[in-house]
């Protein structure tokens, strides 16, 4: 299991986390294929799957609820760089 120290110095320097049903956080860092195997490695081990007795818990649907943080923490980071951006001009 990941340290919560990672998650700390995550929000100490402002690394966008993405959090599962379970409460777990997970680091988006810059590398999609790291984060992709995070992911995958979190559903693995996620109590939710394991004990899942709801649909909404199995480890298909999870999934997509963490690759569309994902993409909406992406989309949150274009829309502050365009903000800065727009600013200098
Ligand atoms: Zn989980």
């Amino acid at each position: 299991m990941r340290s919560n120290a990672d998650v700390v110095n995550a929000k100490v320097f402002n690394i966008p986390v993405i959090r599962c049903r379970c409460g777990a956080e997970i680091l988006l860092i810059p590398d999609t294929r790291a984060t992709g195997k995070a992911i995958e490695q979190h559903i693995q081990n996620c109590r939710l799957v394991k004990q899942s007795t709801y649909r909404s818990n199995s480890a298909d649907d999870l999934s997509d609820y963490l690759i569309k943080q994902v993409f909406d923490r992406a989309l949150e980071a274009k829309q502050e760089e365009d903000r800065i951006t727009e600013k200098q001009q």
